[in-house]
């Protein structure tokens, strides 16, 4: 199917780097895809797909992969794009959300006016491991007022809780990884 072509072309220029970037992390390499013109082009039209379906009207890219996968996306479906990023980089008024890591806790931020009521906001982000940062931003997103059309991500490690993670900050909406 287009589907698994996709994904095939997809997997075949992610690169697994061991024990990057410490002892026991797989890590998902994708600059190989973004070197790419025909994978980074069909992931870009599937992302942009994903907008359409969903009903999206403003895209939000997670810092910093988030930004190199969700602005050509919003590009080609015709929608802005907003930054979340990490604490302490953005000039104006923002809200902040803290949340959990393995150890310790992290914060990202959004400018407060960049959603609002009215907006239907997808998130991208390359991949989703625990779901912390993505369940961060969906936050922000309610915060601001808006609604949140769904997350879409290239890769979801599965054998990470994630999904699980995002169910509640979701209440329904759709998490796609292709
Ligand atoms: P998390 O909040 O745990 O879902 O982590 C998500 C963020 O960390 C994403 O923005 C990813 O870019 C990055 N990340 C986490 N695990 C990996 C991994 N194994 N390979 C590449 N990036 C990762």
């Amino acid at each position: 199917t287009a589907d698994e072509k996709l994904r095939d072309l997809l997997l075949a220029h992610i690169h697994d780097v061991p024990d990057y970037p410490k002892p026991g992390v797989m890590f998902k390499d994708i600059t190989p895809l973004l070197a790419d013109a025909k994978a980074f082009a069909a992931l870009t039209d599937a992302l942009a797909g994903l907008c359409e379906r969903y009903g999206a009207t403003k895209v939000v890219g997670l810092e910093a992969r988030g930004f190199i996968l969700g602005a050509p996306a919003a590009v080609r479906a015709g929608l802005g794009f907003v930054p979340v990023r990490k604490a302490g980089k953005l000039p104006g008024a923002t809200l902040a959300q803290a949340y959990d890591l393995e150890y310790g806790t992290a914060e990202i931020e959004m400018h407060a006016d960049a959603v609002g009521a009215g907006d239907r906001v997808l998130v991208i982000d390359d991949v989703l491991a625990t779901g912390g940062t993505a369940e961060a931003s969906l936050r922000l997103i309610r915060r601001a007022g808006a609604e949140v059309a769904g997350v879409a991500v290239l890769m979801e490690l599965g054998f990470l809780p994630g999904r699980a993670r995002l169910a509640e900050a979701l209440d329904g909406a759709p998490l796609e990884a292709l």
